[in-house]
C-alpha cells in the first residue's frame, strides 16, 4: 500500500534548502505528467462531461448505477442479504429512479457489518479513516479506481476555483496529501516532500495549532507563493488573527481559497482575504469530494461518481426540501456504498446555473459542525478525531473499541469523553485515551469518561463541543 504522508519538518527543511527557482526543476509537461499523468483519462472525461446535458449525464449514471449494483449482489454479503430482504435483483434496476428500490444503508450499519461489506478479494490500494466529524470512526478501503475518480474530482474543483490542476501551485493546509490530489509514491520521506514541492503542491499538516504553527504557516506560504490554497474556515480565521499581530500578511499570489468543513459562513472568510473563496463538500474517506463551487457559486454534485439524493423517512424528498444526504458512489469497489446515509442536512437545488452546467446542485450543506479543543498553553487542537482514531491498542485500538464518541470540553481544564463502547473497550483502551488526551492539553487536565449506550443530538451532531474561548489574542 503506498503511503502518501508527508512530514512537515521535512518540507520545511527541503523550503529552506531549496533554492529560489527550485520549481523551475521540471519542465512544464513534466509537472503536468507528474500531476495528472496518472489520471489522464478521468480528468479528460470529467473536463468534457461538465457539459454534457442533463440527459446525457444521467444515461453515463445508470450504466454506473447498473455496474456498481450487480458487482455488489454478486460479490458483497451484505448487499446479497438486503437485496434478499427487499425481494429485488439487480434486474429491477432499469431507470435512475429504480435506485429507490435498494433499501438505504446507515453508517451503523457499515460499522457493524464490515468484513461483510467487503469483497472477498478486493484490490485493496489503500485505507482511510473518516474524520469522525459525525463521531462515528468508520474505517474506509479505497480500490485504486476509487482514488483516481476522487483525485480527478478534486483537480476539477481546483479548475472551478480558477486555478490550472496542470501547473498552477496549490498548498493544502490542515489536509494530508492523499486528500489533495496527491499521487506520490515513494518510500523515502524526503523525496516524497521534494516531488511534491517541484511538482508545485505544499502540503502543511499542524496537528496544534498555536502562534508558532501558525508563524510557520506564514513563512512556507511566503517561500511557496501558492495560487490556491485548500483547507478550513477556522484556519484562515487564525491566520488572519496573526497577521493582525504580527508583521507578516497573505503572498500576493494567493488568488483562491477551497474550503471544505462548517462553522464560519464564506462571507465572514471573504472578508478576512483578498482572494476568492470557494466552498466544497465531501466525504473524504467514504465517497470524496460530493460538490463543489462554480465561479457563479452553484454548488454542483460530481454526478458522475455519483448519484446523489436527499430523503427523510425512507421516502425521496422533491428538490428544495431539507432531508439527509444519501450517497451511491459508482467506483469503489473494494468497498462499495450504495444508498449510503451519510448523515449530513441538505437539499436539491431548484432552479440551473448561469455557468451553463447542467450538473445537479445542492443548497448549503448542514451537519458537521464541530468546536476546537484549547489547551492552557494556547495550543489549539485542530483535529482530535484524528489523534483518537490514531490510537492502536492490543484490542484493536480505537476504531474497534468505540462506536461513537463526543469531547466535551466543559472548562479549560477539564474535559468528558462521552464514548459509546463496543464489546472490545476495556479500563486499559480507556487508560490510553485518557493519556492521550493529557500528552495533548496536560498533564493537569481533569480527564473524566463517560460511558454511555447513545449520544443524543439534535439536527447537527458535534464531536467537539467547548465552553472555551478559542481566540488566540484577547482584544
Ligand atoms: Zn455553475
Amino acid at each position: 500500500m503506498p503511503n502518501f504522508n508527508v512530514d512537515q519538518e521535512v518540507t520545511s527543511a527541503l523550503l529552506k534548502l531549496l533554492p529560489k527557482n527550485y520549481y523551475r526543476i521540471l519542465s512544464a509537461s513534466q509537472i503536468r505528467q507528474l500531476r495528472l499523468g496518472y489520471i489522464d483519462q478521468e480528468f479528460n472525461f470529467l473536463q468534457r462531461s461538465q457539459w454534457f446535458k442533463l440527459r446525457e449525464l444521467k444515461n453515463f449514471q445508470l450504466k454506473k448505477l447498473k455496474q456498481v449494483v450487480w458487482y455488489a449482489y454478486n460479490n458483497i454479503p451484505l448487499y446479497k442479504r438486503k437485496f434478499k430482504k427487499a425481494r429485488i435483483t439487480p434486474s429491477d434496476i432499469k431507470s435512475l429512479e429504480d435506485v429507490s428500490k435498494i433499501p438505504i444503508l446507515s453508517k451503523d450499519e457499515v460499522k457493524k457489518n464490515f468484513q461483510d461489506i467487503i469483497p472477498p478479494k478486493g484490490t485493496i490500494y489503500r485505507v482511510a479513516s473518516t474524520s469522525g466529524s459525525t463521531g462515528k470512526p468508520l474505517r474506509c478501503l479505497l480500490s485504486i479506481d476509487a482514488v483516481k475518480w476522487r483525485d480527478a474530482i478534486l483537480q476539477r474543483t481546483y479548475m472551478w476555483a480558477g486555478c490550472d490542476p496542470a501547473k498552477d501551485k496549490i498548498m493544502g493546509i490542515a489536509f494530508p496529501p492523499s486528500f489533495t490530489g496527491a499521487f506520490i509514491n515513494t518510500k523515502s520521506l524526503v523525496f516524497r516532500g521534494l516531488k511534491y514541492l517541484i511538482s508545485n503542491r505544499l502540503h502543511w499538516t499542524p496537528k496544534v495549532l498555536d502562534t508558532k504553527e501558525l508563524l510557520k504557516i506564514f513563512y512556507a506560504m511566503t517561500k511557496f507563493q501558492p495560487k490556491l490554497i485548500r483547507t478550513f474556515p477556522y484556519i484562515i480565521l487564525y491566520l488572519s488573527e496573526i497577521q493582525d499581530h504580527f508583521d507578516v500578511t497573505f503572498p500576493k499570489s494567493l488568488r483562491c481559497i477551497t474550503l471544505t468543513g462548517e462553522g464560519y459562513p464564506k462571507k465572514i472568510i471573504q472578508k478576512l482575504v483578498d482572494a476568492e473563496v470557494f466552498n466544497h463538500y465531501g466525504a473524504a474517506a467514504e465517497v470524496g469530494t460530493i460538490a463543489s463551487e462554480c465561479k457563479q457559486n452553484g454548488l454542483h454534485i460530481h454526478m458522475e461518481n455519483h448519484i446523489v439524493e436527499v430523503v427523510k423517512n425512507n421516502e425521496i424528498l422533491s428538490n428544495g426540501e431539507k432531508g439527509e444526504v444519501v450517497i451511491t458512489d459508482f467506483t469503489n469497489f473494494d468497498m462499495p456504498l450504495i444508498r449510503y446515509n451519510i448523515e449530513d442536512i441538505s437539499s436539491i437545488e431548484n432552479d440551473g446555473c448561469s455557468c451553463g452546467r447542467k450538473l445537479t446542485m445542492l443548497e448549503e450543506v448542514h451537519g458537521r459542525k464541530s468546536d476546537l479543543l484549547v489547551s492552557k498553553d494556547g495550543k489549539i487542537i485542530t483535529d482530535i478525531a484524528a489523534i483518537l482514531q490514531a490510537i492502536d491498542t492490543a484490542e484493536g485500538g480505537f476504531n474497534k473499541a468505540v462506536n461513537q464518541f463526543r469531547v466535551i470540553q466543559e472548562k479549560i481544564d477539564k474535559i468528558t469523553l462521552v464514548i459509546v463502547p463496543t464489546s472490545l473497550f476495556s479500563e486499559k483502551t480507556k487508560k490510553v485515551i485518557v493519556s492521550r488526551v493529557k500528552n495533548l492539553l496536560g498533564n493537569d487536565v481533569e480527564i473524566k469518561v463517560k460511558l454511555v449506550d447513545k449520544i443524543s443530538h439534535g439536527r447537527k451532531f458535534r464531536h467537539v463541543v467547548s465552553n472555551v474561548n478559542k481566540k488566540l489574542f484577547e482584544s
